[in-house]
């Protein structure tokens, strides 16, 4: 999903310690320059999938982040909305939502059609995604977390999203994030992302690094929770647990972080929240019941709560919106809807058509959902829906009002600049 690109050298950079040398390292590491005055330290942690729902009722650093807050997430996934946290911009502006989008000019997958005229059950299978995903993340440079989810017999009309790691500079195509903004006032920060550590990890070398180093601001993107909640969104006691160890080890960076700068701001915010799945349906099914001809006539991507169709025939177009306007757990998303929601692309690239699931729904079978994989939880709703809410918890109040997870990003800017 995203390239592991080596640590720039520039006059700021320092040598690698010889466990990051090894393939351990921190993201980009930086340290003050002669003559340039201490900033004020900012540490940020962003949570994957913690939703305001998750923590509201839940002691979490309640006593050492009293600002707390939900935050209205974007439409989709973590591919989406993350890029809208780091850069306050749409999707529509920064071109990130969800991964995999229409480009049979551009796709890097072009070389799977010399193995188009293989039959289906030799072509889509576990193995050969498998492969195509080993391949993904070791040749084509699509990044740790690539996976196939589209069907190899389609992968060559679509491009991948995430080819650039997103939390270094140039990451985002379309819009400046905040590591740009960084580098650009050549602020010295470290980043930690699943790129080169677990979670365990992240929070532990972080500690150190706080204790030890000379950085201004500390950006920690832990990964985990998103797992866990996918997997036992309706246990509430393992949630707590595994929840209250999170707890112990940020009260413990936030009290290293104060011991360096007793003015030091810590935030932990999450990218979108986690519903509990209690219903599915079929909507493959019903769709290829109808009989039209995959990518003749149409292309369909099936996400675990989104399918995005393209037409290629009108009396598939007409069939298909008939279909999917009779589904009662879901809807088509009008113009005005993607407009106001950011993710009206003029030229169709994420489908020409959006259909979403209600809260608590889910596909049976989809491109994203392996067979055999029954969440507890899932992301990707209508983000009305209260468990979409993402949250911002500060030991500081923000300069300005938050109410999206775009309003982050100006948050973190004025604490940077
Ligand atoms: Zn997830």
């Amino acid at each position: 999903m995203r390239l592991l690109s080596l640590p720039q050298t520039n006059e700021t950079s320092v040598q690698a310690p010889a466990a990051e040398r090894r393939g351990k390292t921190a993201g980009a590491l930086r340290v003050p320059q002669e003559g340039i005055p201490q900033r004020k330290l900012l540490v940020f942690v962003l949570i994957d999938a913690l939703g305001w729902q998750i923590i509201k009722d839940r002691p979490f650093l309640n006593d050492e982040l009293p600002v707390r807050m939900p935050l209205k997430t974007v439409l989709g996934y973590s591919s989406g909305a993350i890029p809208t946290l780091l850069t306050g911009r749409k999707p529509v502006e920064t071109g990130h939502w969800n991964l995999f989008y229409y480009d049979p000019q551009g796709s890097p997958f072009k070389w799977l059609r010399w193995f188009s005229v293989l039959p289906e059950w030799a072509l889509d299978n576990r193995l050969v995604r498998k492969l195509i995903k080993e391949l993904g993340r070791r040749l084509l440079g699509m990044g740790p977390l690539f996976e196939c989810s589209v069907s190899p017999r389609l992968l060559p009309l679509f491009n991948y999203l995430e080819k650039l790691n997103i939390y270094r500079k140039g990451g985002i195509s379309g819009a400046s994030s905040i590591f740009d903004l960084l580098e650009s006032h050549k602020i010295p920060y470290k980043s930690y992302t699943y790129h080169q550590f677990s979670d365990a990890e992240i929070l532990r070398q972080a500690r150190a690094d706080i204790q030890s180093g000379r950085e201004s601001v500390y950006f920690l993107y832990l990964c985990e929770v998103d797992g866990l909640l996918h997997r036992n969104r309706t246990q509430e006691t393992l949630i707590s647990q595994r929840l209250s160890w999170y707890e112990r080890e940020l009260r413990e960076i936030f009290v290293c972080a104060l011991k360096r700068d007793r003015n030091a701001t810590m935030t932990v915010a999450s990218d979108h929240g986690m519903a509990p799945v209690h219903s599915s349906y079929d909507l493959v099914g019903r769709i290829a019941r109808l009989g039209f001809k995959i990518p003749q006539q149409y292309l369909a991507v099936y996400d675990s709560t989104m399918a995005r169709y393209w037409f290629f025939d009108s009396a598939a177009r007409a069939a298909i919106i008939a279909e999917l306007k009779a589904t009662a757990c879901g809807r088509v998303l009008t113009d005005a809807e993607l407009n106001s929601l950011g993710i009206l692309f003029p030229d169709r690239r994420y489908g020409e058509l959006v259909f979403l699931l209600n809260p608590g729904w889910l596909f049976t079978r989809s491109d994203f959902n392996g067979g055999g994989w029954n969440p507890a939880g899932m992301h990707g709703y209508d983000p009305s829906d209260p468990n979409s809410d993402a949250i911002f918890l500060s030991n500081r109040t923000p300069p300005l009002p938050l109410n999206t997870i775009a309003d982050i990003y100006p948050c973190l800017a004025a604490a940077v600049s």
